[in-house]
C-alpha cells in the first residue's frame, strides 16, 4: 500500500463513519419517538381501564338496584330502615345522606314498593 492509498481508505473511512453517525442520529429520534408514543398510549390505556372499571361499577349498582326493587317484603323493610337512618334510597341519590330532609322521589318509592 503506497501513501495514496493509505490516505484513500482513511478518507473513506471517515465518510463511512460520518454516514453511520447520521443514522444513529436518526434512528435516536424515531427511537425518542416511539418511547414517547408509548407513553401516551400506556396514559390513555389506564384511563380507559378506570373508566371502564367505573362503568362495570355502576352497571353492578344498576343492576343491584333493579334487585332491590323487584323484592318486595324484606328488600322494602332494609330501604325503609335505610331510609329512617337519613340515606337516599331514590333511583336519583341512591345511597347518599340526606341531611335531614325528606327527599320526594324517595318518599314516592317507598309509597310505591309498600
Ligand atoms: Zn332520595
Amino acid at each position: 500500500m503506497n501513501r495514496r492509498e493509505v490516505f484513500e481508505q482513511v478518507s473513506d473511512m471517515e465518510k463511512r463513519i460520518g454516514e453511520l453517525y447520521e443514522q444513529l442520529g436518526d434512528l435516536k429520534d424515531h427511537l425518542g419517538n416511539l418511547l414517547e408514543e408509548n407513553h401516551r398510549l400506556a396514559m390513555e390505556n389506564h384511563h380507559l381501564r378506570n373508566r371502564l372499571e367505573e362503568n362495570e361499577t355502576s352497571d353492578e349498582e344498576k343492576r343491584n338496584d333493579q334487585a332491590t326493587n323487584e323484592i318486595p317484603g324484606e328488600g322494602y323493610d332494609n330501604l325503609a330502615r335505610l331510609y329512617e337512618e337519613g340515606f337516599h334510597i331514590c333511583n336519583v341519590h341512591f345511597g347518599s345522606p340526606r341531611q335531614d330532609e325528606d327527599c320526594l322521589f324517595c318518599l314516592l318509592f317507598l309509597n310505591k314498593n309498600k
